[in-house]
């Protein structure tokens, strides 16, 4: 059987991300959260996330959570690699992710960027996908496969016809279209669980608190966890499963030879039955 991976991740760096990051432990599952210096939700420090444990990871998104197709070449490369030196400082630990806000970034622009900056890989805003990491250009991306929010059909079929993933497209069609998306993430691990892949749930979790969504969240962790249990399906963070992947022919300078996450990183993640069952 193809190997099964979940994975989760969390942009913008909200109060509420320690609420999602409690759910997410409680049910030893892992995530990663993008957090940019400055957003108009407010942001909280970076070092709250450093005692949550190795299952929570930071990533990088952008100092001023800006979009990166609307400003200048050097002021993207200002805050592609300032965000990252941001959350090294605050952590202790390497950066290895980046996740461009609003999902939009020139592949032929920032993407170089990106590398030189050291990241190891780059989580976009496709949905609907099941894939491994994939190396795009210089370095990884990592698509989603739910959002944890539920969103419209223009907003899917959009975000599907500019990215040209037909294989999403049939997802979303089959599993998508007139579910609740935790019906959607249940229909879609199976599918996973069949012929390998990616489980990769991925939200804001202001948009949870605004859309009343926690329950919801709560019943998605539950079921990841029954997976991680039941299956060989194994919890990592985003980072972690970029190392997994990360192609063998890269260099001594690469991202991947400099980083200090361990490669042994994918491991699965259980907790104790006693701490779960009681809440
Ligand atoms: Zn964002």
């Amino acid at each position: 059987m193809k190997p099964v991976y979940i994975t989760t991740s969390w942009d913008d760096g909200n109060a509420s991300d320690m609420r999602v990051a409690d759910l997410l432990l409680r049910y030893g599952l892992c995530g990663t959260f993008y957090v940019p210096r400055h957003f108009y939700k407010g942001v909280i420090s970076p070092s709250r996330y450093v005692d949550l444990g190795s299952n929570i990871e930071l990533g990088a998104h952008t100092i001023n959570h800006v979009t990166l197709t609307q400003v200048t070449d050097e002021q993207a490369q200002t805050e592609i690699t300032d965000s990252k030196s941001w959350i090294e400082d605050h952590t202790g630990q390497d950066c290895v992710m980046f996740c461009p806000p609003n999902g939009k970034y020139s592949p032929a622009t920032h993407a170089p960027m990106m590398r030189e900056a050291n990241f190891l890989a780059c989580r976009t805003v496709e949905g609907w996908s099941l894939d491994e990491p994939r190396q795009h250009g210089p370095l990884l991306n990592l698509p989603t496969s739910v959002q944890a929010y539920p969103t419209t059909l223009s907003s899917n079929v959009r975000n599907l016809l500019k990215r040209r993933s037909w294989d999403g497209f049939k997802r979303y069609i089959n599993h998508g279209i007139g579910h609740d998306w935790v019906t959607s993430l249940q229909r879609v691990a199976r599918q996973a669980l069949r012929h390998g892949g990616v489980i990769h749930l991925w939200g804001h979790s202001w948009e949870i608190d605004e859309t009343h969504q926690w329950q919801a969240l709560e019943s998605a962790c539950r079921f990841l966890k029954q997976l991680c249990d039941s299956t060989p399906a194994m919890a990592m963070t985003n980072g972690q499963l970029a190392q997994a992947f990360v192609p063998s022919h890269a260099t001594p300078s690469s991202p991947a030879a400099t980083s200090r996450v361990p490669h042994t990183a994918a491991k699965k993640h259980r907790i104790p039955k006693r701490e779960w069952q009681t809440s």
